[in-house]
């Protein structure tokens, strides 16, 4: 059978060969990876298509152990099984590993391998800026499993000073713990959130990775005085496309990156793992857009 997509015109087969990719989580209905990889499928011509598979807690290593049984070529995981699916897989990679927790995995010769790319695709937005990371100081914001990702991969890159502030302190000092052993040779600093407007301030890079700002709730993280040209400001937050945090960014004359890059970043380093093909930021980009751009 084939099916025709007005938007794109590009052929969506399915006939029996078409091998299964998909995203469990739970809840999965508002992913966006279903849409930019069925996408990025057809325009390599591959015969493949993504579904969301919403799993119960409960049931992942059954999912698991049922996506190997069924020839699934790959997953993605999201909230909120990314930590707990490290102990359903067969191996898991050295920075899946350190960061503690999968968001892409690769059957391959009827195993299970598990990958982290939210660190890689936060870093390509910021590769694509030319940001010298290792001249530059951070102040990130959050302590939740984006920014452990995010923090591994900034010290990664050689980021020599980073600074954390969350609003439940202790989660910050336990993460600030954890990534001053790992990166022995990194200042990484631990600030009360109140503290954090004086760091960003005087930070090249400022990296959202709290919740706040999604869907427009949570207030101003901080006053619009923090921001200036010269300045990255990274929001991880997708929807909306322009949060708060950037709006405000943008008015005091920064640089902003929306968490949509990092979105179609980790999307294309899970891409390039299951195929070895480039994935097609641009278009996927262009597609995805639309839809939050209406987002409140
Ligand atoms: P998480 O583990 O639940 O962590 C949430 C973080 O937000 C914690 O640091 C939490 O602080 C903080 N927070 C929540 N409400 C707050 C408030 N009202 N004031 C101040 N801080 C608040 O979630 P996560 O997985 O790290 O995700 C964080 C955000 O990043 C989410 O919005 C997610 O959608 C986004 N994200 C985007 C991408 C992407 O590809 N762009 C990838 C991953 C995640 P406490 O520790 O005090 O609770």
């Amino acid at each position: 059978m084939v099916l025709m997509s007005p938007a794109e015109g590009i052929p969506l087969s399915i006939s029996g060969t078409t091998r299964l990719y998909g995203i469990m989580g739970h809840p999965v209905t508002h992913s966006l990876s279903p849409m930019m990889h069925t996408f990025a499928f057809r325009q390599h011509n591959l015969d493949c298509v993504y579904l969301p598979f919403p799993v119960l807690p409960a049931q992942l290593a059954q999912a698991v152990a049922g996506a190997l049984a069924l020839g699934v070529g790959g997953f993605n995981v999201t909230i909120p099984h990314k930590e707990a699916i490290v102990a359903s897989v067969d191996e898991v990679s050295a920075a899946a590993c350190a960061i503690g927790a999968v968001n892409t995995v690769h059957v391959r010769d009827g195993r299970t391998i598990g990958y982290n790319t939210d660190g890689a695709g936060f870093l390509q937005p910021l590769h694509a800026l030319h940001l010298p990371l290792p001249e530059i100081g951070t102040c990130l914001l959050g302590a939740g499993g984006a920014a452990r990702a995010v923090a591994m991969a900034l010290l990664e890159a050689g980021c020599p000073v980073l600074v954390l502030a969350n609003r439940t302190p202790a989660r910050a000092e336990r993460l600030g713990a954890v990534l001053q052993e790992h990166f022995p040779g990194a200042q990484v600093r631990v600030v009360p959130l109140a503290e954090a407007a004086g760091v960003a301030s005087q930070s090249g890079l400022l990296v959202n990775a709290t919740s706040v700002g999604l869907h427009n709730a949570g207030g101003a993280l901080l006053p619009d005085t923090c921001f200036h040209p010269g300045q990255v400001v990274y929001d991880l937050v997708y929807r909306p496309l322009y949060t708060p945090l950037l709006q405000a960014a943008r008015r005091g004359g920064a640089t902003i990156i929306p968490g949509l890059d990092m979105l179609i970043g980790q999307g294309a380093a899970a891409f390039q793992i299951w195929t070895g093909l480039p994935f097609p930021v641009e278009a996927v980009r262009r597609l995805l857009q639309p839809f939050l751009a209406t987002v409140s």
